[in-house]
């Protein structure tokens, strides 16, 4: 799993729109790590991997219960 930093992954609710200072750089490198994300995610799910993501804004009792969720469904007999 990961825990994406809101400023850093562009967070939808805390992800910066303007920069006051290098406001060529920050857009483009954040905009990198997004795709960067989105290319990890998609190769470990292609390799059979679980991927769970959250922000880290996100509620940690909450997380635990999503991951916990995943992991009582996938070890849990059918
Ligand atoms: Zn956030």
């Amino acid at each position: 799993m990961f825990i994406d930093g809101c400023f850093w992954h562009g967070c939808p609710v805390h992800g910066r729109k303007s920069f006051n200072h290098n406001a060529d750089y920050w857009p483009s490198k954040i905009a990198a790590n997004m795709a960067r994300d989105k290319n990890t995610t998609e190769e470990l799910r292609r390799s059979g991997w679980t991927v769970l993501r959250f922000w880290e804004h996100e509620d940690a009792e909450k997380v635990v219960e999503a991951i916990r969720n995943v992991v009582t469904a996938s070890t849990s007999p059918p």
